[in-house]
């Protein structure tokens, strides 16, 4: 019984995404969005987390 309650609701907020999906499509959250690339240095190409400028002296491109 109990297990059935939980499957119903799965189902429902899988039913809830796809209809959130195909009626906001720009509602997304970030997280679900096709990712960007992360900011780079432009001298040295490292991934810049958390800053605009590299240890190198480089800025994010
Ligand atoms: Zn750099």
């Amino acid at each position: 019984m109990l297990f059935k309650i939980i499957l119903v609701f799965l189902l429902a907020m899988v039913l809830i995404a796809l209809i959130g999906r195909a009626l906001f499509p720009g509602a997304l959250p970030r997280v679900m969005q096709k990712r960007r690339d992360p900011p780079r240095c432009g001298k040295c190409g490292r991934y810049l987390i958390g800053t605009t400028t590299c240890d190198c002296g480089g800025k994010a491109k």
